[in-house]
C-alpha cells in the first residue's frame, strides 16, 4: 500500500470552493444595440465575473459579429470570453478554420454545441460535424495541432447539459447518456438549459453523477421577468415555462411589479442550485444587465479575492451584485 499523500492528508487545503460567475451575450445585431450592449458589457464587467460566453447563430451567420464582439471583449475589457460555436451551418473545415481564429485573439473557452437544426428539414451536407461532441473532438484536435503556441495549455471546453429532456431526445436519461460521451470527449464542464423549477438542477446533478459525469454543471439561469420573452424561450428551447410564474407576472400591473416577481423566482432557482453544489451561476442576461444586476444583488455568492483586478472584497460571503453597486457608486463619486 502506498503512503497517502499529502493532498490526502490535508483535505482542507484549497479552503472553500469558491462560485464561479459568469454571463452570456448575443453578438448584436445593429449599430443602437451595440451601444445599449457596450453599457451593459460596462456594468457587468464592474461584478468582476470569470467569465462572459458570446452566442454564435446556428446557421454561421454571425460569425463575423461574434468573432468581432468577442475581439474587442478580449482587447478592450478585463473579461474572459467564452466562444459558444455550433456545428450546424459550418463545415468541419470552417469551423476549423473559426477555432484557430479564435485561438488567435486569445480565447482560452469555447461551448461546443450542435446548434438547433433548420426548421425547412435541409438535410446537412455530406461530411459535417453530427453532435456537439464531433465538435469538442475537433477542438480538441485544432489545440493539438497548436500546443507549442499555448505553451501547452489546454482550452477549456464546455458543453450544454440538460435539466428537462432535450427535444430530440427520447428520454431523459439519453441526454444523460449524450453528456457522459461530451465528458469522454474531452469537455471540462456544463452548462445547463433555462430551467423552470427548484429541484430539476439537483435532479440533473444526482443523474449525472450516478451515471458517471464528473465535470462541473453550471445552472444557466435566467431573469424571468417578461412574458413575451417567456413564450419566446419555450419556442426556441421547448423548454415550458412554469405555468404558475407566467400566471402571477401576467396578473401584474406595472412593469416593476413583474420585475419583482421574476427577480424573486430567478433567485429562488439559483439559491436552490446552489444549496444543491452548483459551482458557479450562469446568467443569461439577454444583453441587458438590469435585472442581472438584480438577481446578483440577493444572491450572497462566495466569490474569490482578484489578484488583478483592483479594488475587489472576496473570500467572504458577499453578493457580487454588492460589490457592483458599491463600485458603482464609487465610480460615481469620482465622476
Ligand atoms: P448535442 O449534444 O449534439 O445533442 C443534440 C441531440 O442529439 C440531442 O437530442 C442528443 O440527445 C442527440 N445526440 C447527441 N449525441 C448523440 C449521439 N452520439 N448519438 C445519438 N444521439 C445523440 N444554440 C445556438 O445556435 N447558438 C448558441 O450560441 C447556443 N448556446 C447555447 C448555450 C447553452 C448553455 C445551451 C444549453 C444551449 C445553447 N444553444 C445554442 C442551443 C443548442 O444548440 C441546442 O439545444 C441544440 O438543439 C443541441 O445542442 P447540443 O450541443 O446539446 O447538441
Amino acid at each position: 500500500m502506498s503512503p497517502p499523500s499529502l493532498i490526502d492528508t490535508h483535505p482542507n487545503l484549497g479552503g472553500a470552493a469558491p462560485v464561479a460567475l459568469s454571463y452570456e451575450l448575443f453578438p448584436p445585431r445593429s449599430p443602437a444595440a451595440a451601444e445599449s450592449l457596450w453599457t451593459t458589457i460596462g456594468e457587468l464587467e464592474a461584478t468582476d465575473p470569470d467569465y462572459v460566453s458570446v452566442t454564435y447563430g446556428a446557421s454561421g451567420s454571425n460569425r463575423s459579429t461574434a468573432v468581432e464582439l468577442i475581439n474587442r471583449l478580449v482587447q478592450e475589457t478585463t473579461l474572459r470570453p467564452l466562444a459558444h460555436l455550433t456545428c450546424v451551418g459550418n463545415s468541419p473545415q470552417e469551423l476549423a478554420e473559426i477555432i484557430g481564429e479564435l485561438l488567435d485573439v486569445g480565447v482560452r473557452g469555447i461551448l461546443a454545441l450542435r446548434g438547433d437544426r433548420p426548421k425547412d428539414g435541409v438535410t446537412p451536407p455530406p461530411g459535417s460535424l453530427r453532435y456537439a461532441q464531433d465538435l469538442i473532438e475537433l477542438i480538441r484536435r485544432v489545440e493539438q495541432r497548436r500546443s507549442a503556441l499555448l505553451c501547452a495549455g489546454k482550452v477549456a471546453v464546455g458543453v450544454a447539459a440538460y435539466p428537462t429532456r432535450h427535444p430530440e431526445s427520447p428520454s431523459e436519461a439519453h441526454d444523460i447518456e449524450v453528456l457522459l460521451a461530451k465528458q469522454r470527449s474531452g469537455a471540462d464542464f456544463a452548462i445547463t438549459q433555462v430551467f423552470f423549477h427548484t429541484e430539476q438542477y439537483a435532479d440533473l446533478l444526482t443523474r449525472a453523477r450516478r451515471a458517471g459525469v464528473t465535470i462541473p454543471i453550471i445552472p444557466g439561469v435566467m431573469p424571468l421577468t417578461s412574458l413575451r420573452r417567456l413564450a419566446r424561450l419555450g419556442e426556441l428551447t421547448g423548454v415550458e415555462p412554469a405555468p404558475e410564474l407566467i400566471e402571477r407576472l401576467a396578473a401584474a400591473d406595472t412593469d416593476a411589479e413583474r420585475t419583482r416577481i421574476g427577480v424573486s423566482a430567478t433567485v429562488d432557482l439559483a439559491n436552490a442550485a446552489l444549496a444543491a453544489g452548483a459551482p458557479g451561476i450562469h446568467l443569461y442576461t439577454f444583453n441587458e444587465h438590469a435585472a442581472a444586476l438584480d438577481v446578483l444583488d440577493k444572491l450572497a455568492l462566495p466569490r474569490p479575492r482578484s489578484g488583478n483586478r483592483g479594488n475587489r472584497q472576496g473570500g467572504n460571503r458577499h453578493g457580487a451584485g454588492r460589490i457592483s453597486a458599491s463600485r458603482r457608486a464609487a465610480s460615481q463619486l469620482a465622476s
